[in-house]
């Protein structure tokens, strides 16, 4: 009876709404913090967190709009780091904003993407596209998070793709004229800001990198030994194979397991807020670890 009732338990999912993966404007997405706290709450959303690339200056109004709609909240962050000649991101959750390595280090992680944009735009006025470093500026709230996303939603508007993924096959990944190769944060280093800041490090979406075995199993042995304590297992750019794999990477290293949709722009990306299905019931949500992080007032 009890291996049956093991088994039954194992194969529910947990009913819980945790998204704890988004972006503002204050990075690659559309919406301000706000807008976000409100469509998080219209969409179900038990409990949420904000997790703009490599900045945290959208924490504040995000949580203060999470308190006025009675939203549990979860302080984030998605650092950029250069693993193995990829870009691997690294989610924290449950942070304090106010840790001076943490905002050091973000601000040293920021620094080089001006530099990076118009780069990329001279390779694109190689290409025959003008001016992209202005046209995709014009879509960044923060000019200092100009990023590739902003470049794509630029050539779709100017009408030289049809959408944002035709850009980034097209122009913007390596070997093609709009890439510029960039170091980011070390593995170690965004690890352990997010760790001595209090919070909890996730691999995000390990189904988007493309590694062979060999190098997944070293992203991930790097990880757990610098501190590393979940991964992302239901996202809105894995497929139902990667969620598979992934629940079971998640129990074989035990490993906390986390749940966000990555919502960037209404329209544009493929999962809203709120929109994932459960996380299978046999894994250990990173937000049970987190409970005492969670902000409710
Ligand atoms: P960056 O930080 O400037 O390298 O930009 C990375 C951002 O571009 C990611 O956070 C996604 O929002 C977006 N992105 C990256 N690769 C793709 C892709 N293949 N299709 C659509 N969006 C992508
Ligand atoms: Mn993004
Ligand atoms: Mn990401
Ligand atoms: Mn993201």
């Amino acid at each position: 009876m009890r291996a049956v009732s093991r088994q039954t338990d194992s194969m529910q999912s947990h009913a819980f709404n945790a998204d704890l993966h988004c972006h503002s404007l204050v990075s690659d997405g559309t919406l301000s913090p706000t807008a976000l706290a409100q469509r998080a709450k219209h969409n179900g959303v038990d409990l949420w967190a904000l997790t703009d690339h490599d900045e945290i200056s959208g924490q504040r109004e995000a949580r203060e709009a999470a308190a006025q709609l009675g939203l549990p909240f979860l302080s984030g962050v998605e650092i950029s780091v250069s693993f193995a000649g990829t870009t691997v991101h690294i989610v924290g959750l449950g942070i304090d904003v106010d840790d001076a390595a943490l905002c050091e280090g973000l601000s040293a992680t920021r620094d080089g993407r001006e530099l990076r944009a118009r780069g990329m735009a001279a390779g694109l006025a190689q290409a025959g596209i003008e001016d992209a470093y202005e046209g995709a500026l014009c879509y960044a709230g923060n000019p200092a998070l100009i990023s590739r996303m902003h470049f794509a939603r630029y050539l779709v508007e100017s009408g030289v793709c049809r959408d944002t993924q035709a850009v980034f096959r097209n122009y913007l990944v390596r070997g093609r004229p709009g890439y510029v190769e960039h170091r980011w944060a070390s593995l170690g280093d965004a690890v352990r800001w997010i760790k001595q800041a209090g919070g909890v490090a996730i691999v995000a979406h390990p189904g988007r990198y493309k590694f062979s075995a060999n190098e997944e199993f070293a992203l991930f042995s790097e990880f757990k030994a610098h501190g590393g304590l979940g991964v992302e297992v239901l996202t809105g750019s894995h497929s139902g194979a990667d969620a598979v794999k992934y629940a079971a990477l998640a129990v074989e290293l035990d490993l906390l397991a986390s749940r966000g949709s990555d919502f960037h722009a209404p329209g544009e990306s493929r999962i809203d807020l709120g929109g994932l299905p459960g996380l299978p019931g046999a894994l250990n949500p990173v937000w049970e670890a987190l409970g005492d992080r969670v902000l409710r007032d």
